[in-house]
């Protein structure tokens, strides 16, 4: 476990919010930056340390943290349908309309391709890495994807080959370096390239729950962007803001849900949306 600067603004000043324990019983203290308020792990465990909660069960228990089975139908069919609604609200296909037909995209943390196989059924020319071993076997083997086992960060790229979009769905909240991810996605991307992002949100939801959060996954989950954090972190870094929403009310879909709280579930997702207090965000930014 290693005490880091905050990753956002280098300060080492923190204010202790509280401490959420993991299955396996071992404690970790959320803490926020008191200058720029990024909401972080601290201390961290290694990558090393962190590459151990990937295992292969990660993709195939049922867990608060992990999947039922990463690798069914059932599941890369739910998130194929997920990439397609997040494409749509960020006005996705008239960006797109706009690119010659030799379109080069790239996943980051990628996990079995799924995102890579979308973007190729549409026409693009698609890559994605990850490092988890499990998923890059099946998105290689199985969909027969471009995807490699790397550490992005360490990843010797060849500068003549950039990317018109590259994506980190779900995954920066993972990274133990997520600024020097997107200053490298940066040096990636074409003049007027894009990067789509996901990321659970710091706002009102997560504040209301502290420990119990559903996305407070530790250690899996080092950092938690406010809306303004991330986007200010992207603008920082030479990045323009094009669109972002944010969804889910925290609310999440049982398969033995009652009629009430299905009827509440199917109010409260669409009130967030609304009004923008979802836990959830998609963003789009252009690099200029
Ligand atoms: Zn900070």
């Amino acid at each position: 476990m290693e005490r880091i600067p905050c990753n956002t603004c280098g300060s080492s000043e923190f204010k202790p919010l509280f401490s959420k324990s993991n299955h396996k019983n071992e404690v970790f203290r959320i803490v926020q930056c008191k200058r720029c308020a990024l909401v972080q792990v601290s201390p961290q465990p290694s990558p090393e340390e962190v590459a151990s909660y990937y295992s292969e069960e990660y993709f195939l228990k049922r867990s608060d943290r992990g999947y039922d089975n990463y690798f069914s139908d059932g599941v890369r069919s739910e998130i194929s349908r997920v990439f397609g609604l997040n494409l749509k609200d960020l006005d996705f296909a008239s960006w797109e309309k706009t690119l010659s037909s030799e379109k080069r995209c790239l996943d980051v943390g990628c996990a079995a391709g799924y995102f890579v196989d979308y973007m190729q059924q549409r026409g693009w020319d698609s890559y994605g890495m990850d490092i988890a071993e499990a998923p890059v076997k099946f998105a290689r083997e199985k969909l027969g994807l471009k995807v490699e086992q790397k550490d992005f960060l360490q990843w010797k790229e060849n500068p003549a080959e950039k990317f018109d979009l590259i994506t980190l769905w779900a995954s920066i909240e993972h990274l133990h370096k997520p600024k020097e991810t997107l200053e490298k996605i940066h040096t990636l991307l074409k003049p007027g390239g894009r990067i789509l992002l996901s990321t659970c949100k710091w706002g009102v939801l997560a504040k209301l729950q502290g420990p119990s959060w559903r996305y407070l996954n530790v250690p899996e989950h080092l950092y938690y962007y406010s809306l303004s954090g991330i986007t200010e972190l992207c603008e920082s870094l030479g990045f323009e803001k094009k669109k972002h929403i944010t969804y889910g009310s925290g609310l999440t879909a049982r398969k033995n849900a009652g009629f009430l709280y299905k009827i509440l579930k199917h109010l409260a997702d669409p009130t967030v949306k609304f009004l923008d207090q979802g836990d959830m965000m998609a963003l789009s930014f252009e690099k200029k």
